[in-house]
């Protein structure tokens, strides 16, 4: 093993890439990802050293939950100084939260953590799956005077990089799965893999990855409708242990102005449970007080999530929310942008 190749370390989660067809009766099933330099020839054309890992059993991304997070960032970081660059394969559905959860768990990350998966079986004739994974495992090696040309968490998918924490699934039926609206692709892949440096967040110099492990999960994500009952308000804010609500809203973070459903919102601000006004568009930004339905809400103490999208939002909140942090504290740290999360006016 030469000393000086690129190290990149595959995760195998579980999900709809991991599969392959058996040769004996034709049907899908589960892929040994251990033996993935056999199974994909192609990979071992990048001369790079690649160990894969593998969940015993592979998950459904459906049932990932965040002692899944906290296993991945557990084995990021034992294997932080051993590779360049980590893979990570994940069911597509809520590969999002993911990519948000550990963005928001590894500060001072220094090395790609990068999120693929496919929508067809790595063992399907026109999967997607090969592609991705040969294209995530050249980024999660891509490296510039000796450092890496992108040191953040990202998802790979169809041609794209986006940062994780920015990204949505958007098509259930397409290869072209995701979206990034609020944030420029950090890379795309043609002929060319080109990368948009200027939208890359580097690390402060000298600084060690701190991993945070821990989620307060006594949050809520609260859809308006028209038409919402206060009951419904009532079953949500008085959850006992509630710390956190993701408010989703319309258009620029508007919401409705009687008092039936202000009074609300306030009495939850009051006894401290922390409201994020995130909007229900996909593109574009809360814009807190541009309008009289939103003035309200600032009234009432509701903080604005700018353009975070909701799977920021909530892997943000359950990972502040675990630190020993006062509700100002928290609130003044929704409002900044800790790992390119948010555009601030
Ligand atoms: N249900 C699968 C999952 O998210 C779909 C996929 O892998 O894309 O795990």
């Amino acid at each position: 093993m030469a000393p000086d190749k690129v190290s990149i370390l595959i995760i195998y989660t579980g999900g709809t890439i991991g599969m392959i067809k058996d040769p004996a009766n034709g049907s899908l099933k589960l892929f040994d990802f251990k033996k993935i330099m056999g199974q994909i020839p192609e990979i071992k054309g990048l001369g790079f050293r690649i160990d894969a890992i593998s969940f015993d059993p592979p998950i459904d991304s459906s049932d990932i939950d965040t002692s899944t997070w906290t296993k991945l960032a557990e084995i990021i970081e034992e294997n932080y100084k051993e590779f360049d660059g980590f893979v990570i394969l994940h069911g597509t559905d809520t590969m999002a939260y993911s990519a948000s959860a550990l963005s928001f768990m590894l500060e001072e990350l220094a090395k790609p953590v990068i999120f693929t998966g496919a929508q067809l079986p790595i063992g399907a004739l026109r999967t997607d799956g090969k592609e991705n994974l040969i294209t995530s495992i050249v980024i999660a090696g891509a490296k510039e005077y000796g450092k890496p040309v992108v040191p953040e968490v990202c998802i790979y998918f169809e041609s794209k990089l986006s940062r994780g924490n920015r990204t949505t699934k958007v098509n259930a039926e397409h290869f072209n799965a995701f979206q990034s609206a609020n944030c420029p692709y950090l890379a795309k892949a043609g002929v060319h893999l080109v990368y948009n440096r200027e939208y890359v967040r580097y690390p402060g110099k000298f600084r060690q990855l701190v991993v945070h492990k821990d989620f307060n999960n006594h949050i809520a994500i609260l859809k308006l409708f028209p038409g919402i009952t206060p009951g419904y308000l009532d079953a949500v804010l008085e959850y006992k242990d509630l710390r956190g609500v993701v408010l989703e809203t319309y258009g620029a973070g508007n919401a409705p102005t009687g008092s039936w459903f202000l009074d609300r919102i306030k009495k939850a601000v009051d006894k401290g449970i922390i409201i994020l006004d995130v909007t229900q568009c996909s593109r574009g930004s809360v814009e807190m007080g541009r309008y009289e339905t939103s003035l309200h809400l600032l009234n009432v103490g509701v903080i604005s999530g700018y353009d975070i999208t909701t799977e920021a939002a909530t892997t943000k909140l359950m990972v502040l929310l675990a630190q020993n942090l006062g509700v100002d504290e928290v609130k003044m740290l929704l409002n900044k942008s800790l790992k390119g999360e948010i555009t601030l006016p």
